[in-house]
């Protein structure tokens, strides 16, 4: 298979790396936000940046709440690396209810919930505010959602 220069390696190594295990609570919700910006904000990120990256965590840390485990909790794995070229990847993981069909909830204006307070418009925040989304799922065992998003060169811009 043939390999374009910016893709990682199969086997790279992050250049740095947090993982944090909580639970998934709403109160949470802020701390994983606030974490993740803190570990991102060393590398001198436009604020634009900071904020794009701290929104899409927090819809895909919302959504582990609300859907994987529907309000009851359960744990909550987020993964930060920084990659070579300044490529930052969000892994944020749960154990709980699964989607059926990634595709369609992944879709604009899907959601599954019932009391009107979703819009179903999490994914497509994230997907608007970083530069890829890949999304993992199996019903009944957990999802795993995980943003990337490359800084730019502050040098560069200059
Ligand atoms: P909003 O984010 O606008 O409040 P929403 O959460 O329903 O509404 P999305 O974040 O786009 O919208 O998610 C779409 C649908 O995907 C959800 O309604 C839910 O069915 C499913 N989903 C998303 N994340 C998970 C998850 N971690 N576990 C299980 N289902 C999920
Ligand atoms: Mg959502």
């Amino acid at each position: 298979m043939k390999e374009t220069k910016k893709s990682a390696k199969p086997g790279a190594k992050p250049e740095n790396e947090m993982r944090l295990r909580i639970p998934a609570f709403p109160q949470n919700e802020g701390a994983a936000r606030a974490v993740v910006g803190a570990f991102v904000a060393r590398l001198d990120p436009t604020v634009e940046e900071l904020a794009d990256l701290r929104c899409a965590v927090s819809e895909a840390v919302t959504n582990c709440v609300v859907h994987a485990y529907g309000g009851m909790g359960g744990p909550l794995y987020i993964t930060v690396r920084q990659w070579r070229g300044r490529r930052i990847t969000v892994e944020i993981r749960d154990r709980g209810r699964g989607i059926d069909d990634i595709g369609v909830a992944m879709q604009p204006a899907f959601t599954t919930d019932d009391t009107g307070e979703r819009s179903g418009m999490g994914f497509a925040v994230m997907q608007t505010f970083c530069d890829e989304v890949r999304v993992k799922s199996t019903p009944g065992k957990g999802t795993s959602v995980t943003l990337i998003k490359r800084l730019s060169d502050p040098q560069e811009e200059m």
